[in-house]
């Protein structure tokens, strides 16, 4: 049998291990995709904690995976080897809970998850369910395809959802990961973006992807200086920090909403009269569906956005995983195979 390559945490609190393996079959309703890239997500650090429902070692992390179809199996009727595709955090639905009768595959009650309870694109050739993959359109590189599939679906999902119009002043909290990307794309939207960030050494960059405005929160309190500019209709809270999402809900004009897709861990802490004041609502948004992710790429390709990437080969996969989670980064890192 042909080996690979795999980046390997064997239990929780675990250490990476480069680990031969032998290369899988794809089962009937699935696809084998040889991985060209895959992203460095936050939501790699469950894999090393460990104790996220589901989740069973040892485990190849890795939702953000791009690559080209090299297996199909044998009930697979709508890809075909050579296809590019990419596969993120929704690893697969069962089609026959409740939710998925409804058509909301992303609730579903047995939903898969890539990296979690599927191993996922640290490696050189991944496992895919057919439902769970998105095609990447040509123009579009692999290693920018990956953080697309988690970082680039959460934003341009949760955004193009949330009922902002065309010139509605939107505020987009944080400049990382997710931050850079939403940027961009509630510019391309036709939004006026107002970035919001922590110090003023993003302000230039916030300006090029795509802002109007830039509000440092160092030095100026971001509730009023939105509240300046009419209210913000919406503002996407990427920051992982409960304090500092709640500190801008003032800055939310009449009707407007704050979209959580950052993930602090202390709770919220919110008055019924911020919220009763203009009608304001704070509302989550968790990523997407293969399809909702294909969407993604083609926009991403059509408006040209794209996420800023350091990359990395596998085998350096400590260091990668270092400097993405220790947010020394600008703005993702992507492991290449
Ligand atoms: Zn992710
Ligand atoms: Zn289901």
């Amino acid at each position: 049998m042909a080996k690979m390559k795999a980046a390997v945490i064997l239990n929780p609190g675990g250490e990476f291990e480069i680990q031969e393996r032998e290369i899988p079959q794809s089962g009937p309703d699935e696809i084998r995709i040889k991985v060209a890239a895959c992203g460095i997500c936050h939501g790699d650090e469950l894999v090393r904690h460990g104790g996220f429902p589901g989740l069973s070692y040892p485990r190849v992390p890795g939702h953000e995976v791009a690559g080209v179809v090299d297996e199909v199996g044998s009930a697979v009727t709508e890809w075909k080897k050579g296809d590019r595709v990419g596969v993120g955090w929704h690893g697969g639905h069962c089609f026959v809970c409740d939710p998925c009768r409804r058509g909301d595959f992303l609730k579903c009650e047995k939903a898969a998850i890539t990296g979690i309870t599927r191993d996922g694109g640290y490696q050189e050739y991944i496992l895919a369910r057919h439902e769970a993959v998105a095609l990447i359109p040509e123009g579009l590189e692999y290693a920018d395809a990956g953080p697309l599939m988690c970082a680039g679906v959460t934003t341009f999902n949760s955004l193009r959802h949330i009922g902002a119009k065309i010139g509605d002043l939107v505020g987009i909290l944080g400049i990382g990961g997710l931050g850079h990307l939403g940027i961009q794309y509630a510019a391309k939207a036709g939004y006026r973006v107002v970035a919001i960030g922590r110090g003023a050494e993003n302000e230039a960059l916030a300006k090029k992807l795509g802002a109007f405005a830039y509000i440092n929160t160092k030095t100026a309190n971001a509730a009023e200086e939105l509240k300046k500019l009419g209210g913000a209709k919406v503002i996407l809270g990427t920051a992982p920090n409960a304090k500092v999402m709640t500190d801008v809900i003032d800055g939310l004009g009449v009707d407007g909403k704050l979209l959580v897709v950052g993930a602090p861990h202390e709770p919220m802490e919110v008055s019924a009269i911020q919220l009763l004041a203009a009608r304001r609502a704070i509302q989550g948004w968790p990523a997407g569906t293969a399809m909702d992710s294909q969407d993604t790429l083609e926009f991403s390709r059509y408006a040209g956005v794209r996420p800023m990437i350091e990359k990395y080969p596998l085998e350096k996969v400590k260091e990668a995983y270092e400097r993405m989670i220790s947010g020394k980064v600008e703005f993702r890192v992507v492991l290449t195979m």
